[in-house]
């Protein structure tokens, strides 16, 4: 018998096994929704042409090499992220108050996080928004921390529910950890607007919470990479601490490449130094270094004038699709008379719409039309095109009516 034949087997994760399934299905016109990644008209992956020229520089640079990194990553990768999310002029990164290390994504940079919380910080408790991202939860449960929500998605209006998430900050613990999705929030598609940030961060703020920004679409909502990192530049401009994510996944298209940062925001440049080292500690035993290529496109896209207006050119075609995308699916709705507001798939922002279907109506939708998505809901936009949205139109208007 073998010594681990006690290991039970472990459920799918949700979201591949949604792939999974599409990938199986035949029928020529299924639709894949699921995942969160963009995809061109033609249902393509896109390699962004910044990202092939900056490829090229790479390859062209004779004193490129393949050694390790220093354990916290590129420094100019560092650097130059921690300006493209606080500002070239941010007053905390000229104080040397933010240190920012290089992490495997999204994904790596919660987790590094989550642990430096969970070792160094006095609260174990987190709060996260009702419904987040899937793995959200992972993080926190991994490094021992308490676990809440607080009520943000309201599905009477398909929007935020504000006074619920105010109500639940306030009678949060002092010292709570608040996750907050930067913008674009996945599911929902719903952010808080300007002046619902504002009070968001002065809850915050009085009641001594820790905001903890999770930043994996920047510049997906409305284009610019400015206005996307407009509520986070909040946060830090009111001299409080926070500790922010970045994601290079979906705005440089480089998902596989494992490309993100962590940033510490805090009062003194010296707790940001000693920060730093203890994250070297946490970072050491796990991986050791992060990896160089995708962090070297990123840093050489960052630091070129001309490479970064391409990139922000690149992203606005992608963000333009995605409105294009809506828009033509409200029509398509609207036209065949399909009954219920669908006005929400206009409003929400970044890559998804939280559809409000239900799981027996995607399930209706997966097995006649080929249709695949998460079970909450969630389309993912990107994976629609002009030829695809009839399909998907009539797929819903059968399931509701
Ligand atoms: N945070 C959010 C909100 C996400 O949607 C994702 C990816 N879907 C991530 C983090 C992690 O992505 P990655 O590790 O590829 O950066």
């Amino acid at each position: 018998e073998s010594a681990f034949a006690r290991v039970p087997r472990a459920p799918e994760v949700p979201v591949y096994a949604v792939m999974a399934a599409c990938s199986r299905d035949p029928s020529p016109v299924k639709l894949n929704l699921g995942m969160g990644v963009y995809r061109t008209e033609d249902g393509k992956p896109l390699l962004l042409n910044v990202v092939k020229k900056a490829e090229e520089l790479l390859f062209s640079d004779p004193s490129a090499n393949k050694e390790y990194l220093p354990i916290t990553g590129l420094a100019e990768f560092r650097e130059l992220s921690a300006k493209l999310i606080f500002g070239t002029d941010s007053p905390a990164i000229k104080e040397n108050r933010v240190t920012t290390v290089q992490c495997l994504s999204g994904t790596g940079s919660l987790r590094i996080g989550a642990d430096f919380l969970a070792k160094y910080y006095y609260q174990s408790t987190v709060y996260l928004p009702e419904p987040t991202y899937g793995n959200h939860p992972n993080f926190f449960i991994v490094a021992g921390l308490c676990l809440r929500t607080y009520r943000y998605y309201d599905p009477v209006t398909r929007g935020l529910d504000f006074q619920g998430f105010l109500e639940d900050l306030a009678s949060a613990p002092p010292g709570a950890i608040v996750l907050l999705h930067a913008c674009a929030h996945n599911p929902t598609g719903v952010d808080p607007t300007v002046e619902q940030w504002e009070e968001i961060r002065q809850i915050i703020r009085s009641k001594g919470l820790l905001p903890f920004f999770d930043c994996a679409y920047q510049g997906f909502v409305s284009g610019s990479l400015e206005d996307d990192a407009r509520a986070v530049r909040k946060f830090v401009a009111d001299g409080g601490e926070c500790l922010v994510v970045q994601s290079y996944s979906k705005n440089m298209g480089l998902y596989g490449e494992r490309v993100g940062a962590l940033s510490v925001v805090c009062k003194t440049a010296d707790v940001a130094t000693r920060i730093e080292s203890q994250l070297k500690l946490l970072i050491r035993p796990m991986y050791s270094n992060p990896p160089i290529h995708g962090a070297a496109i990123a840093a050489a896209i960052l630091k070129d004038r001309n490479l970064f207006s391409e990139w922000t050119l690149e992203l606005e075609t992608m963000t333009k699709r995605l409105t294009c995308m809506r828009e033509q699916l409200f029509d398509a709705l609207h036209e065949r008379g399909t009954p219920g507001d669908w006005t929400h798939i206009l409003k929400h922002v970044g890559l998804f719409t939280f559809s409000g279907l239900k799981e027996e109506q995607i399930a209706f939708m997966t097995r006649e039309f080929h249709i695949y998505m998460s079970s909450d809901g969630r389309i993912n936009m990107a994976g629609l095109s002009t030829n695809t949205v009839p399909h998907l139109a009539n797929a819903i208007h059968a399931a509701v009516t």
